[in-house]
């Protein structure tokens, strides 16, 4: 399976990272900046608000002061005219002043400076003192400047600063007359500045050495954040207006689109932070599997089980590279192909067809079926199929996974054990053939001496000429009669004896085995004057097998290797039997056992060697020459093999080698 991987050069090193983080600084860097822009603008704005609406208070007030001497300077040109009388004067007066709440005194005074109209009754010669401060400071500076001009009180207390003014009226450079009139500061400020003004600043009035006159702060005291001076001109007098705005600097987080800002800044971050650690997972699970999926891939090409996906309609999905050299076709010829497929073979369609209806039913053999396919070069060959469902990861079946076993080679390997038996079984057949015709031989050739003379005497009694003795020629028959029942007799109990002999397979201990054949080999040596020797693992292996027959070879060797003694000196005459187990040169991870018959005999002639193994050939007077040759079959039989080499020391050396039962059992496994 090809697994598409992420091309790593597309997030080349932490570049990806850097313009995301850059434009993460830069945006937060501009919500920070921008409330605090606001909060700068909003200050300006409050600024030139404040000095806005200072420059109308200003104005309001310079206004109302105008109006007044306007006003005043025609009341003081109608009392020149002499045509209103002082009492119509008088009462002008006071309508004014009580119409102007910010006047306290109001009086006309004449070219002597003697007072001839007010707002309140005073007496002419002495005008209340107030008046005639003002008429001491400013009179006489007044009339040499022609000009009107204004004094502020001496009172201390803030409140009750009053200003004083007058107003002279001059014609063609004589001086007419004059108009004083005292201002409340403090009823200024309060009847003119307009309401909403003094809600929202502290206004003040000072003179030129920062003395407080007068004061109004309806809205609480100014913060001193937004401040504006203004000079408010009155004739030959400057007073200073100061305000002070009651409102306190912006506060940068009590502003909502702050706060919404820096929430949503937050979030943004948070959002980030978790993208990234979700990207990071994702990076992680995608790492884990593709290493997951490499580990698959590599494990499911290294397999030589064929695999095969196959979807609900049968159409193949999947198929790994030993199914494909399995059948000699392409991956690309099989995967998307609908039945029938290319590896069916024609006579097998109608079973193939009958299976796939029978695993959509949902019948499974877990056990799994054997069937023939097709190369793609037309060879049929047998497999072995296991199926299972395919299941998704909403538990919904999608198809079908089968494992797919050649077992060509097995069914070759049962074939060749099939036929190694046969030859066993032959080869014993022709061994018992042998056993049995010397054992015939033997023991038929007393009954036969004995039934050839009986008849012999039974001829001899005919041929005489005399009469003949029934009675001895009876006897003779009879006993011909016996020999011949017990000729018969022995070949029907020799038969008996070789029907025994089946191979038969079980588990047993070799060191047992070889523990039983000793006493038997050491009577075989004993009577030959020859000495045994005994080099045996401890904790030999079990094999699995026939054990008379593995007695049987050993028997055999070790009477071939006394034979072979049979004309040494004495000194060499010495039998060794090695047993211990090997590695497997053929199979790594598994082991042999091994046994070793070694002689100091007359070894084996390069004559003989061509013929060792062969049927009916042997060196031996009455050697029968089937000894080895059962012995190989017999070995071969089990899975080991029996080889012969000269012994350095003189002689030959026989060994066979036997599967141990731990191989055994792992070969198994793996044919299943
Ligand atoms: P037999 O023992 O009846 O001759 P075998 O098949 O056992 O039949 O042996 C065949 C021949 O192999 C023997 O006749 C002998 O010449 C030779 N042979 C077998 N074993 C040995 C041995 N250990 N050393 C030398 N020759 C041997």
């Amino acid at each position: 399976m090809k697994i598409k991987t992420l091309p790593s050069q597309l997030f080349p090193s932490s570049l990806p990272w850097l313009l995301p983080i850059v434009l993460v600084l830069l945006f937060v860097a501009v919500l920070i900046w921008l409330p605090w822009q606001a909060q700068r603008m909003e200050t300006n704005e409050r600024q030139e608000q404040l000095i806005a609406d200072t420059l109308w208070v200003e104005q309001a007030l310079q206004f109302q002061l105008n109006r007044h001497q306007e006003s005043l300077a025609n009341i003081a040109e109608d009392f020149a005219s002499g045509k209103v009388s002082n009492d119509v004067l008088s009462a002008r007066l006071r309508l004014y002043a009580t119409n102007n709440h910010e006047i306290a005194d109001l009086a006309l005074w004449d070219a002597q400076d003697k007072m001839v109209a007010s707002n309140i009754e005073i007496h002419p010669n002495s005008p209340p003192d107030s008046f005639t401060e003002a008429l001491n400071a400013n009179a006489n500076f007044t009339q040499r400047l022609h000009k009107p001009s204004c004094v502020k009180s001496q009172q201390q207390a803030a409140s009750l600063v009053t200003l004083y003014c007058r107003f002279p009226l001059f014609r063609d450079k004589s001086y007419l007359a004059s108009v004083t009139v005292s201002y409340r500061l403090q009823t200024l400020l309060d009847e003119t500045v307009p309401w909403w003004f003094a809600q929202e600043n502290e206004i003040s009035l000072y003179d030129q050495d920062e003395k407080l006159l007068a004061k109004r702060a309806a809205g609480g005291p100014g913060k001193n954040v937004y401040t504006h001076n203004r000079a408010l001109e009155f004739p030959q007098l400057s007073l200073n207006l100061h305000t002070n705005s009651t409102k306190a600097e912006p506060k940068l987080l009590s502003n909502l689109l702050v706060v919404s800002v820096v929430l949503l800044s937050l979030g943004l971050v948070w959002s980030l932070i978790a993208l990234w650690r979700d990207i990071n997972r994702r990076l992680q699970a995608e790492g884990a599997l593709r290493k997951e999926a490499a580990f698959r891939a590599a494990m499911e090409n290294s397999l030589i089980t064929g695999l095969r996906a196959r979807d609900m309609e049968g159409r193949l999905t999947y198929v790994n590279p030993s199914f494909c050299k399995m059948l000699g076709f392409p991956a690309e010829e099989l995967v998307g192909k609908l039945p029938p497929m290319p590896y069916w073979a024609p006579e097998e369609i109608t079973e193939y067809e009958n299976r796939f209806a029978q695993i959509l039913t949902g019948t499974v053999q877990p056990e799994g079926f054997e069937t023939i396919y097709q190369r793609a070069n037309g060879e049929r060959f047998p497999v072995l199929i296991y199926e299972s469902p395919l299941v998704d990861d909403n538990g919904k079946q999608t198809g079908w996974m089968s494992s797919i076993l050649d077992v060509s080679e097995l069914k070759r390997a049962q074939e060749l054990s099939r036929q190694q038996e046969e030859k066993l079984h032959q080869n014993a057949r022709l061994a018992t053939m042998g056993e049995m015709a010397s054992m015939l031989a033997h023991e038929l050739n007393q009954p036969l001496a004995a039934i050839s003379s009986y008849a012999t005497g039974a001829l001899n009694i005919l041929k005489q000429e005399q009469q003949i003795d029934q009675q001895s020629l009876s006897e003779a028959l009879e006993k011909t009669t016996q020999q011949a029942q017990r000729a018969a007799q022995v070949i029907r109990s020799v038969h008996q004896f070789v029907k025994k002999r089946e191979a038969s397979r079980a588990l047993f201990p070799i060191s047992t085995l070889l523990q039983s054949v000793m006493p038997l080999i050491a009577l075989q040596a004993q009577s030959a004057h020859i000495h045994v020797q005994y080099q045996i693992d401890p904790d030999l292996p079990e094999v699995l097998g026939d054990q008379v027959l593995i007695e049987q070879v050993i028997l055999n060797l070790t009477r071939n290797a006394i034979e072979a003694m049979h004309n040494v000196a004495y000194a060499k005459r010495q039998m060794q039997i090695h047993a211990h187990v090997i590695a497997d040169p053929h199979l790594p991870h598994s082991q042999l056992l091994l046994i070793q018959i070694i002689d100091q005999g007359h070894g084996v002639t390069a004559e003989v060697a061509e013929q060792l193994f062969s049927p009916f050939f042997s060196t031996k007077a009455a050697g029968m020459g089937m000894g080895l040759n059962i012995c190989r079959t017999a070995i071969e039989f089990h899975g080991g093999s029996l080889k012969y080499r000269a012994n350095p020391a003189g002689g030959t050396v026989f060994e066979f080698t036997l599967p141990c039962n731990a191989n055994k059992d792992e070969s198994n496994m793996e044919q299943a």
